[in-house]
């Protein structure tokens, strides 16, 4: 009889994406990461990148590094993105945090709605997103609407309550593609097309899809989207984020916040704005340059390896906790709070439990697995593909199988700690 273990370790043979991890350090071999989807692990390219950035750009070459590559990176490094995306080249740029390109591009899209009022969203979708449109609501002072469409199970999009709040007066529907707790993970297309069908823009937040599921946004017509690039994209703590714009939709929208770095001319420091040609008018100010940078290995490793590649071995290793789950977890109290569908669900699982928080705790603290907790008592298992293993994922089920046969759980409080 195969053991349990013979099975993953059979598993991490026969994977074809496996030799992409020894190309992210990993310093701690025995330690249990699936927090991927919160923030990625350092490509060996980007530590490498990080020192000649350091000690060549800036330490020698100075000023001078703008001309020779720095200027660029924006669009650069969005292109590259667009190619995980499903975009043309020039319709992705990389600026500003995922909460800010989500300001500048939810202002432009509401000013070219002009006389729709109601903007639709749902109750998965991730807070800042939520606050962010409060803030314009408030901010445009127009007698815009903001409508939270609320999910039945808390698992799955409320896909029809959304279709059927549609109608000629709704400007702007912003979704997450794949939602934050559960990984529910919309029909980007047929949602678009039904957005589109009441004369509605649509903004997707792909923050938890980049580098982990397919993305085609010019197959969907998508018009705009935004997204994160820390996450499965392994660009690094408060790595800058990207924003799409449609090719069409570009001489269409004004960016909100005009900064030089959009003016037509930067360097002629006139002082009439004049906004820049295509998606260099949405940059604002001079971008992060080490961060941005550093994004770039990281989507080079999973143009590597495919989004086709990463998406198939995403399924199996989540199928594969999916079975793990209903076998050794299910009978101690653990709860699947993802799609079971495979097709509705991006790469990250969510299992609930009574005692949650102290059995997340238990695991970072006495178990060498690290996954992040997501109130009330989700715990939310990252897969990255590009470098999860399903050794990873078989120890990880036993190790929560641990957690509460053996009471380890019971050694920890209620208390709840500020980042989680
Ligand atoms: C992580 C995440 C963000 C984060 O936004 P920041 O501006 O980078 O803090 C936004 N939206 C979604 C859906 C996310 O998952």
């Amino acid at each position: 009889m195969t053991t349990h273990l013979e099975q993953a370790y059979a598993l991490d043979a026969a994977d074809p994406l496996a030799r992409f991890r020894a190309r992210f350090v990993n310093a701690e071999p025995d330690l249990i990461y699936l927090d991927g989807n919160s923030l990625g692990r350092l490509p060996h390219d980007s530590a490498m990148l990080a020192h000649d950035l350091t000690a060549r750009q800036w330490g020698e070459r100075l000023i001078r590094s703008w001309n020779e590559g720095w200027f660029t990176l924006p669009e650069r490094v969005g292109g590259k993105l667009a190619q995980l995306l499903g975009a043309q080249t020039d319709e992705v740029i990389v600026a500003d945090s995922t909460s800010v390109n989500l300001f500048k591009l939810a202002v432009a899209a509401l000013r070219h709605q002009r006389g729709r009022t109601r903007i639709l969203t749902d109750d998965l979708n991730f807070p800042s997103d939520v606050y962010i449109l409060q803030g314009i609501v408030e901010m445009l002072d127009a007698g815009h609407r903001l409508e939270i469409i609320r999910s039945e199970d808390g698992v799955h999009g409320p896909v029809e309550a959304l279709l059927a709040a549609l109608d000629e007066d709704v400007a702007l529907v912003v979704l997450s593609h794949t939602v934050f707790k559960s990984g529910y993970l919309y029909d980007m297309a047929a949602v678009t097309a039904a957005i589109h069908a009441a004369g509605a823009l649509v903004l997707w937040d792909l923050s938890h899809s980049v580098g982990s599921a397919p993305v085609e946004l010019n197959a969907a017509d998508a018009d705009l989207a935004i997204g994160c690039t820390y996450k499965y994209v392994n660009g690094g703590p408060g790595a800058p984020a990207f924003l799409y714009v449609r090719r069409d939709l570009q001489p269409l929208l004004r960016n909100p916040i005009s900064g030089w770095m959009g003016q037509h001319n930067p360097f002629d420091f006139t002082l009439e704005y004049a906004a820049e040609l295509g998606l260099r008018h949405f940059l604002t100010g001079t971008p992060a340059v080490l961060s941005l940078a550093l994004i770039e290995p990281g989507v080079d490793l999973l143009l590597e390896a495919s989004m086709n590649a990463l998406r198939a071995k995403s399924i199996r290793q989540s199928e594969y906790l999916i079975a793990l789950w209903e076998e050794m977890l299910a009978p101690l109290g653990y709860m699947l709070k993802s799609p079971r569908q495979a097709e509705q669900r991006g790469s990250h699982i969510s299992l609930g439990h009574a005692e949650g928080w102290r059995i997340n705790q238990a695991l970072i603290r006495d178990l060498n697995v690290l996954p992040d907790f997501r109130a009330p008592d989700n715990i939310r298992l990252g897969i990255a593909p590009i470098y999860t293993t399903f050794t990873d994922v078989y120890t990880a089920a036993e190790q929560m199988r641990r957690a509460v046969e053996e009471r380890i759980y019971a050694r920890y409080s209620d208390q709840r700690a500020a980042v989680t």
